[in-house]
Order: structure tokens, then sequence, then C-alpha cells
């Protein structure tokens, strides 16, 4: 046997594929596999130009493509997660808040701003999964209900950018709680005739879907973007049936009446604007 034989099968990168580049000057496009350059995929708003893959973005990214000038003030900027049940798995919780903190330079999986966009005041929560796969403890509910108490107070549209997994197990019932709090004040809101836009990102799931995510006066989603409440192999089990293609995507959610419409994110911003000024004063 020769020396230089190569024993092990599926590691041979197609030239195509090999990186030429330093990393950072070109994205590399996880459905298509083309390569643009990153200066030239944040222009088209991180969606790839072959394929239009949207690329999953956090909340900052989302603030910086809707507010003009990307300007904004971000509300309850410290807020971070008490430990009520004194959680542990493979680790503590708080160890856990700690850690992902210090990886993500996030306090928790949501921030809420209030901006301008296309010249009109507007406050928004957006949920970043890279805190704990965006789930919704405590923080995440009481950032969004005090976001949508400052959409009460100054009569301002709130915008909902959901990407969630669901709720925090480490906060079990504290997070379920969150569920009819964000519910509750989203109907002040629709009492006192304020909008409330629901943009649902990949992926949206669980609680998040179950509350407050579906219950806008607009439900949107990006496109592609997987929605659902419970995992796909769960409801196979449970109605003992096969599932049809494309089950769960926003496309399918779309043929089946439970969004208003989806939207590329390259005419998010333009789309929201047009739309709240149809809608509101
Ligand atoms: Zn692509």
């Amino acid at each position: 046997m020769s020396w230089f034989q190569r024993t092990g099968k599926g590691i041979n990168t197609p030239t195509e594929l090999k990186r030429e580049a330093p990393d950072g000057l070109w994205y590399q496009c996880p459905e298509c596999k083309q390569a643009t350059h990153t200066r030239e995929h944040k222009q088209n708003s991180f969606t790839c130009i072959h394929c239009n893959y949207h690329e999953k973005l956090g909340s900052e990214a989302y603030f910086q493509l809707l507010f003009d000038e990307g300007k904004y003030t971000e509300l309850d900027a410290n807020m971070r997660s008490a430990d009520p049940l004194e959680f542990v798995d493979t680790k503590a919780y708080p160890d856990r808040i700690v850690q992902t903190e210090k990886k993500s330079g996030l306090v928790d999986a949501c921030r809420t701003a209030e901006g301008i966009m296309h010249g009109k005041a507007i406050t928004i929560s957006c949920m970043d999964f890279g805190f704990i796969g965006g789930s919704m403890g405590s923080v995440v509910g009481e950032k969004i209900a005090r976001g949508i108490d400052n959409s009460l107070k100054k009569k301002i549209p709130f915008l909902m950018i959901s990407k969630s997994g669901g709720a925090r197990m480490m906060e079990a019932g504290f997070s379920l709680m969150q569920m009819a709090k964000t519910s509750a004040k989203l109907a002040l809101l629709d009492r006192a005739g304020i909008p409330y836009i629901s943009l649902l990102t990949d992926p949206t799931t669980g609680g998040v879907t179950a509350s407050f995510a579906m219950l806008g006066d607009f439900n949107i989603a990006e496109p592609g973007s997987l929605i659902g409440f419970a995992g796909p192999r769960i409801i196979k089990e449970t109605i003992g049936k096969d599932l049809p293609k494309d089950f769960q995507t926003a496309e399918f959610i779309l043929d089946h009446g439970f969004l208003d419409f989806i939207v590329d994110r390259k005419d998010l911003k333009d789309k929201m604007a047009s739309l709240l000024a149809m809608i509101y004063k």
C-alpha cells in the first residue's frame, strides 16, 4: 500500500468550494454554496445574490436595516435573567448565562429599541437566536411587554421580529407565563388602535409561535423560514401520517392561511413603512 493513498471517503473538496480568499472577505451561501463578496452580501441585506437564501441575522443587523441611518435608542438594555428555580442541567443556569453573555456579547435573547423608520417613530423588539437558541424566558417576555408599553405611551407602531426555539426550559413555568403577559399587553395595544406587525424569521417555533408571533394585525415572514409549534417528528408520531413536503415553511404556512404575506428582506423596510402609512396616521 502506498504511503500517500487516501483511504477515507467523503473528504474530497470540489475545486469550486476550496477557499482561497482570506476569511471574512467572502460569504459562502450554506444553501447554494456559491460565494459572494461580503460587502455585496451586506448591501443585499444579507440575502444570497444567487439563490436569495436569507442569512440568519441578530437584532443589531435588523436595527441597522430598519432604523433610519441605523440610529436607535435601546430600552432596558441591561435587564438580566435571575435564576428563580435554581436550575441545573449540564451546568448551573447562572453559569450558562455568564458564558453565553461572553460568547454572544448579548445580555439576553431579545433587544428592544425605539427609532425612526422612513421618518416615522416605531418600537421594535427583536430576538437573538445566538442567546440560548433565542429562548423566551422572563427577560424576553418583560422586554417585549415594556416595548409594547413604550408604543402605548407614545402611540407609535410596534414591530416584533421573532426568531426562537420556544420557551426557555431553565425558567420552566416562568417562561410560559410570558406567553400570557405579552398577549395581554398586545390586547391593550389593539384596544388603543395602535398597529402591531409580527415578522416571523427562521426559525420561529414553540411558545413564541403560540403567543405574540401569531397575534399581529399583520403576521408576515421571511422566505423559507421554518415556522411551527412542535417539531415535525412529534407531529408525525401523534397523527400517525407522513407529513407533506415543505411542511412548516413560510410558503406552506402562507398557503394555509396563517400568514398575510412573505416579505423579501431587501423590501422589508419599504414595505413596512408603506403598510404602516396605509393603516395608521
Ligand atoms: Zn445561495
